[in-house]
């Protein structure tokens, strides 16, 4: 498109008058020009005390609500239910009309979603407007469909700046004098149901709502264009920073629009209209979209449309389906009306949910995409929590996400997106370049309460070295209202300018609000129009999309060099409720590959960024907690059928027959690709009685038995055994009525008066508790300043009670166990806790010692309160180390900075340790994500009791689990990482019948490392593209996924035993697209073996493919292939 610029028009002081023509003689008032009392006047002009006379008189021509030509028939689905268009339109719906009340919002046996089937008849007289709308406000959202039930947009009702509740008549129809539609309402405003108007407090369940509007209105367009035309005026009066022509120019200009505008006599609209003009450029509006094309070749400002929908927050998600439909419908429709208009969006879990739900819908949205119009983005299946999922869940939100986009629209994502998420993990640039990714896009650093994020557009390195090219809009919000103030904003607190010297515009109410409105766009194409003509204001486009600003950003800072980095995590100060709600369950298992999928999707939808957090209402987690079950029970049953598959006939000692079997062998199936024993748990009640024999220690009560497990080879089998030469029995000793020792060969601890007095090192004589101080547990006061949920303020750490362990008595006595039972009432709490010593060490690496297990069973009935498991070491580092997804990052233990301070409690994964040169102590766990170390006090956080958005946050039963672990050496040179695996992976004993039918006893390992104990096997899995619909004719592919643990350099060799027939192995990225190919090696005993190097935290996926297509057995899992052994 060629650019006209166009320098003919307005003559500014004719040149035909001399300066001749100046008077002589003066005797006006000459007034000095007053800027704030006509900056005041402008406030007069639209609304407020005066909208009887001014603009807003003329908005409407006609506004007609009778029965007679709006004719209103309502269905209210009982209860929540939430019934398709198609259920409603089969019930039976009752005449109704404006003014009346419907609710209450979400309370069963009420009903919160109505039907209303709207017959309209439009009288001749309105055919000779430009437009003719629909008004339907009943004061919730709301989505209009036609009446074969094609949504056509959404309605934001109330009278918040999200209102819209217009719906425009299409001209054949006002020709036809008739229309009808067909609207679903909902009881719950935008941000769920709110409580006194507080968006963060719980939902009001009683919440009534009205019909405030069902109008036929006629708009007066050439008044709605003026006050578009002044409200544009009046920002550049107002946010332009300083005194500079243009915003004097923009203040003259509303003011003498206000001098000529006359209530009555429409020719005075157009006469303003033509005075803004002197701002806006002469004719500018004729030229609509075509404003983009002319002014100055390079934008400052990237404009995008956006709409954040909270998958759940104040809401839950049969909620948010409903607002993905009407924003999503409402934002094509302004494409149709606005072709400079794009519009992104996020959350392959949304565009599914468009799938199964609104079928009609989803073909609209996907032709837009087609056009390029409408731009999915983050390849992600929900913008999830980045600190607290696995490693294997953060590539799945990926591998899902990417999928799905590329299976429905043939296209993959190339900007990552997370802009809401709390805190970013450092392991996310790999991961986000491994899911064939280069971009990203994030806001939420913005929130920081005490330190200020440095940079707008960088390199954001993670910690294995990966690079992400980074945009944090200097707009800082994705919710922006597309005004003067953000567009000046894009430049002036864009934080490197010198390198980058481009910002997005990301538009559009989020949530309920259903994206940009109409008014953000008229209000952008004058900004524009302005732009074309001054350099007071940045220039912003539109039409393209986020993808091509992160092109121009990568070309104009030469591939990212020009521009500064910033390594490791992107911290969140505000934060953080790792402590809370639910632990991640992962099957490994890998079949049958859609049930599998189905799992994994409802896993990653609960980790969306407000649900895992504990950010969202109860409501939520009644759903989230409902789809974990299913989950659960979904997994249970796919692990047991695996089993019975490789070893038959056998049953789980979990199981209930259990109580039948007498006979038997112990065989425990390892998940872990490292050695180990274990200590197991054996049933020997009934029948089971006769397993005594298997068992080397049992309960007091005789009815359960204590097992020791070898499995001395990685990923393989672990049998029963005796009592190891280099396992000496564990004791506990009590001396007096409150002092207890437990001990074995390599550790010791001792509770006096319900502390922790004592942890010493037993091989090195090392007292690791400094004197005088002690473990335990402990309460801190949880009063954040206003964001209950979402942050764990600074000054909780000032006030704080030692809890004391009461009631303590001995639970078992050894050889192979030791365990102590104590008791901690506190306030309406109970806290029953057992701590435990085993004989053997936490891992099979030489020198490692035990740890010593708390399980606690705790009734939480506290509030605003926060319980903390610490302990103070004799050890001293200024950092500790924390696992993260795929490695570790080590975070302050002191105060040095403010950075420094921000970090008082952070998230963790299976470990958190201090070490100093030649020892450390770790703390493991299995479900809570918060610790912190402030000095030498290393701290795991338990539970905590926020009260807002969800009342009942962490009230009532818990079970969870920590250890603490004492190691000689350095982390880095500690088994940690291992023993947090291994506590993790629980053995899956089983009590197999017959040894002679299980195949898979005969053979070895499948996978085995060698050469880099810092290598770690994370997931076997199936691959992606493999066909599971048959499976005798395509060659099955098995993926397995690495990572270096550590941080260092590794040189692995990877082996495959025999049994299994690999005939390729390539190396790929997480969606499974073939890179290199590895060499195969034979080794000695007919094992194949691929090498692979490593840099540190490195993530490799490596790719088998097995057989010769045809060639293998008809058998639905890989590890059963039994061809005979050679
Ligand atoms: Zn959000």
């Amino acid at each position: 498109m060629a650019h006209h610029h166009h320098h003919h028009g307005h003559s500014h002081g004719s040149s035909n008058e001399s300066s001749a023509a100046y008077p002589t003689l003066n005797f006006g008032a000459g007034a000095k020009w007053i800027k704030h009392l006509t900056k005041d006047r402008l406030g007069t002009f639209n609304g407020g005390h005066f909208s009887d006379v001014n603009l807003s008189s003329t908005l409407y021509a006609h506004r007609i609500d009778n029965q007679e030509h709006v004719k209103l028939e309502v269905w209210s689905a009982p209860g929540l239910s939430k019934p398709s268009f198609e259920e409603a339109m089969k019930q039976k719906f009752k005449p109704t009309k404006k003014g009346e009340s419907f609710g209450p919002s979400w309370v069963c046996r009420a009903s919160t979603n109505h039907w209303w089937k709207v017959s309209i008849t439009i009288p001749s007289y309105l055919e000779q407007y430009e437009r003719v709308q629909f008004e339907f406000d009943p004061g919730c959202e709301a989505m209009i469909h036609t009446t074969d039930g094609t949504p056509l947009q959404g309605i934001t009702g109330g009278y918040g700046g999200d209102r819209r509740v217009e719906h425009i008549i299409p001209p054949s129809a006002v020709k036809a004098g008739k229309y009808e539609i067909v609207i679903e309402s909902s009881c719950n405003g935008m941000f769920g149901v709110p409580w006194n108007g507080d968006t963060i407090a719980p939902p009001d369940m009683n919440r009534f709502f009205q019909l405030a509007s069902a109008d036929l209105v006629v708009p007066n367009m050439e008044a709605w264009n003026l006050m578009w035309d002044f409200q544009t005026l009046r920002e550049l009066t107002d946010s332009l920073p300083g005194n500079t022509s243009l915003q004097n120019k923009a203040l003259t200009t509303a003011n003498a629009i206000m001098n000529a505008f006359e209530k009555g006599d429409p020719s005075t609209i157009t006469e303003a209209r033509k005075l803004a003009e002197e701002v806006f450029g002469e004719g500018w509006a004729k030229k609509g979209a075509k404003i983009y094309d002319e002014g100055p070749e390079k934008a400052r400002i990237w404009g995008i449309g956006h709409c954040h929908i909270d998958t759940a927050w104040l809401w839950p998600y049969r909620v948010t389906q409903q607002k993905v439909a009407r924003s999503w419908s409402t934002q094509v429709d302004l494409m149709d009306r606005f072709p400079e208009h794009r519009f992104t969006c996020s959350q392959a879990q949304q565009y599914k949910w468009l799938e199964q739900l609104y079928p009609p819908l989803f073909e609209r949205v996907k032709e837009k995409i087609k056009e390029g119009k409408f731009h999915p983005v983050g390849g992600s299946w929900v913008e999830n929590d980045s600190n607290m999922p696995s490693g294997e869940a953060l590539a799945r939100q990926f591998i899902l996400g990417q999928r799905y986009f590329e299976s429905r629209f043939g296209v993959r994502c190339k900007t990552a997106w997370l802009p809401d998420s709390f805190g970013l993990t450092g392991a996310l640039p790999q991961l986000i370049r491994l899911a064939d990714m280069d971009y990203f896009f994030t806001q939420k650093l913005s929130w920081n309460n005490i330190n200020i994020f440095p940079h707008s557009t960088f390199n954001w390195v993670g910690i294995d070295g990966t690079q992400v090219l980074c945009h944090m809009t200097p707009v800082d919000t994705y919710t922006a209202q597309a005004t003067v103030g953000d567009i000046n904003k894009g430049v002036t607190n864009h934080k490197n300018l010198e390198s980058s010297d481009i910002s997005l515009l990301v538009f559009g109410n989020g949530d309920g609000g259903g994206g940009p409105l109409e008014k953000m766009l008229e209000n952008l194409r004058r900004i524009r129009a302005t732009g074309n003509h001054s350099r007071e204001i940045p220039v912003v486009n539109m039409g393209h999309s986020v993808d091509e600003f992160f092109d121009v950003v990568a070309k104009d800072s030469d591939a990212g060099t020009k521009l500064p980095n910033w390594s490791g995590e992107l911290y969140l100060e505000v934060l953080s409720t790792f402590a809370s709600l639910y632990k991640f369950h992962k099957s490994d298992y890998v079949y049958p590959n859609e049930r599998i999928n189905d799992c994994w999707e409802k896993v990653l939808l609960n980790q969306f960024h407000d649900v895992l957090p504990g950010s969202a209402i109860g409501m939520v987690y009644d759903d989230a907690e409902k789809l974990y079950a299913e989950v659960r029970k979904e997994g249970d049953a796919l692990i047991e059928e695996a089993f019975k598959a490789i070893f038959s006939p056998s049953v789980s000692l979990a199981d209930p027959v259990m109580k039948s079997k007498k006979t038997g062998t112990l065989v425990g199936f390892n998940t872990t690709f490292f050695p180990r024993r274990d200590i197991v748990e054996v049933p020997l009640t009934g029948a089971a009685t006769r397993l005594r024999s298997q068992v080397v220690q049992t309960s007091k009560d005789g009815t359960v038995g204590l097992a020791l497990m070898d499995g001395p080879t990685a990923g393989g089998l672990s049998y029963g055994t005796g009592m190891y030469a280099d396992c000496k029995p564990v004791s506990v000793t009590r001396l007096g009525e409150d002092h207890f020792v437990l001990k074995n060969a390599s550790v010791q601890l001792t509770v006096s008066e319900g502390r922790i007095t004592s942890l010493v090192d037993v091989a090195l004589e090392r007292e690791l508790i400094p004197e005088g101080e002690t473990g335990g547990l402990v309460i801190f006061d949880d009063r954040p300043n206003y964001w209950d949920a979402w942050d764990v303020e600074v000054h909780h750490l000032e006030k704080y009670k030692k809890l004391s362990f009461g009631n303590i008595s001995v639970a078992a006595e050894g050889p192979l166990r030791a365990a102590l039972k104590a008791e901690v009432k506190y306030g309406q709490s109970t806290i029953n806790v057992i701590i435990s010593l085993d004989a053997i060490p936490a891992s099979l690496k030489k020198n490692s010692r035990s740890f010593f297990r708390f399980d606690a069973q705790v009734d939480w009935h506290q509030r605003h309160e926060f319980l903390k498991f610490e302990l103070p070491l004799d050890i001293h580092n200024d950092n500790a180390t924390y696992e993260t997804q795929f490695g570790h990052v080590q975070r302050p233990t002191h105060k040095n900075t403010t950075w420094d301070i921000a970090k008082f409690e952070v998230c963790g994964h299976k470990y958190a340790d201090l070490s100093e040169f030649g020892y450390g102590v770790a703390i493991l766990s299995e479900s809570k994500y918060g610790f912190s170390c402030r000095g030498n006090v290393l701290r795991i956080s338990l539970l905590r009791a926020a009260t807002a958005p969800d009342a009942e946050q962490d009230q009532g039963k818990h079970e969870f689990s920590w250890a603490v672990m004492p190691h000689q050496g350095h982390f880095l040179e500690s088994d940690v990482p291992i023993a947090a695996i291994l506590f993790n992976s629980p053995l899956h004993v089983r009590l197999l019948e017959d040894t002679a039918e299980a195949p898979l006893l005969k053979t070895k390992p499948g996978f085995s490392i060698e050469g880099a104990p810092n290598v770690v096997l994370e997931t076997v899995k199936r691959g992606l593209d493999d066909d599971f619909s048959k499976h005798d004719t395509s060659a099955p592919t098995v993926v397995l996924r690495l990572y270096e643990a550590y941080g260092g350099h590794a040189q692995a060799t990877f082996k495959i035993a025999s049994h299994i027939p690999v005939v390729k192995a390539v190396l790929t990225n997480l969606l499974e697209d073939e890179g290199e190919e590895l060499n195969l090696l034979q080794t000695e005993n007919a094992s194949l073996a691929v090498k692979l190097k490593f840099h540190g935290f490195e993530v490799k996926t490596v790719k088998l493919t097995l057989g010769k297509p045809g060639a293998l057995p008809k058998r639905d899992s890989w590890v059963t292939i039994d061809k005979p052994r050679a």
